[in-house]
């Protein structure tokens, strides 16, 4: 485990849901990747976990943190990673002698604008480039902000990328006013959609989440939205002054078009979603194919490694674990099949019990109550997403 992750739990942090995908999305939606419909549970103010799971509200993946505030690590001279503690993935600024690069703009404008106030205490230099690690909107919706900021600004993305993000980010607002609309429902029928009633402290907490909801929802309607202007295919390199970035991709995995960028002389790798920490985003995706891009990923000479969400990985021990726990998905489903028959003909509640992952449970979670279950809401996803992939062949 990567000693810095180790050492928040050490000190007797919780390990919580700061972002949990969720809510209400229909089986048509599960193949799209929306990421949208994302709430913000924040310590203190929720039971997070347990009240999201018994209210049904989460229904996709999640990124864990136990980062209540934005935090800022410095991974080389001018190179930093700032989390952020709501519902927008991490953002990379590298500082060159010329220009600035962005890896991903976050989820909403404020935080973007954060950002860029905090890059214009490091540099006077312009951001120049902004690339999108992939189309889900935590990690683009604000490209406006800065595009507004740097009117010379040129916003990067893989060529899938800026496809999917042209039809989901712009329906980003009607699918958050969706979902607030759900859970609002709740509150007044006093049940889940699936009818469990809501307690007392449900309720007090259901309207806490709504009260923080509400100002998310109004910021995203503001939101124009703003895709990429360059799109590439495959990798390429661009000097930013004294400094190299390199932008590849090394295959699909979390989505269909997941770029990450290499610092070759400081040995940092930004990998995006391919890896989120300390539990791996897979509720779609393509974890046949994940498993090579992560392999690939792992053979970059890096010594620092940035997820998609949570603290940076010092090594590559986590890479491995997530490769090893799709891996063992994937065989196992395949095994299941040519045991029985293809998957096209058999349904995922056939297959699934020939999936057992509960080994990989003690090594994602340890003992954290909280992070075991979200390993099994993770888990039960993953063997979804491989059946379905499954069922393509
Ligand atoms: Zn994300």
């Amino acid at each position: 485990m990567p000693s810095e992750a180790m050492g928040s739990r050490s000190h007797g942090m919780n390990w919580f849901p700061c972002r949990a995908m969720r809510a209400f999305r229909t089986e048509d939606e599960s193949r799209t990747g929306l990421r949208e419909t994302e709430m913000t549970l924040q310590r203190n103010s929720l039971r997070p976990f347990f009240l999201v799971l018994a209210l049904g509200l989460l229904a996709m993946g999640t990124a864990w943190s136990d980062q209540p505030e934005r935090k800022i690590s410095k991974l080389a001279d001018g190179v930093y990673e700032i989390q952020h503690p709501r519902l927008s993935g991490n953002t990379t600024v590298i500082i060159g002698a010329r220009q600035v690069f962005v890896v991903d703009s976050g989820f909403l404008p404020s935080d973007a604008q954060q950002d860029i106030a905090q890059i214009r205490q490091w540099t006077d230099r312009p951001v120049c480039f902004v690339l999108n690690t992939h189309f889900h909107n935590d990690h683009n919706l604000g490209n406006r902000t800065y595009m507004d900021a740097f009117p010379a600004l040129t916003i990067i993305a893989h060529v899938e990328t800026k496809k999917e993000m042209d039809l989901f980010g712009p329906g980003s607002a009607s699918r958050e006013e969706k979902s607030y609309a759900n859970v609002q429902r709740m509150l007044e029928t006093g049940k889940t959609g699936s009818g469990t009633p809501l307690s007392d402290a449900d309720k007090a907490e259901v309207k806490a989440y709504l009260a923080q909801q509400q100002a998310v929802v109004e910021e995203v309607k503001k939101v124009k939205f703003q895709s990429a202007t360059l799109t590439f295919d495959h990798d390429f390199s661009i000097d930013i002054g004294d400094r190299e970035v390199q932008v590849k991709f090394l295959g699909r995995g979390n989505t269909g078009g997941d770029a990450v960028v290499y610092l070759p002389k400081e040995k940092i790798v930004i990998a995006g979603d391919l890896v989120v920490y300390p539990i791996p985003y897979v509720y779609d995706g393509y974890p046949s194919e994940w498993i090579q891009t992560l392999q690939n990923l792992a053979q970059l000479d890096a010594e620092t490694i940035v997820p998609g969400h949570g603290p940076i990985l010092h090594d590559k021990t986590y890479l491995y674990l997530e490769r090893d726990f799709m891996k063992s998905a994937v065989d196992q489903m395949n095994e299941r099949l040519r045991q029985t028959s293809p998957a096209m003909f058999q349904s995922l509640a056939d297959v699934k019990g020939g999936v057992d992952l509960s080994s990989f449970r003690q090594r994602f979670a340890g003992n954290d109550q909280e992070l075991g279950a979200a390993f099994d809401e993770a888990a039960t996803h993953l063997v979804k997403v491989v059946y379905e992939e499954a069922t393509l062949r």
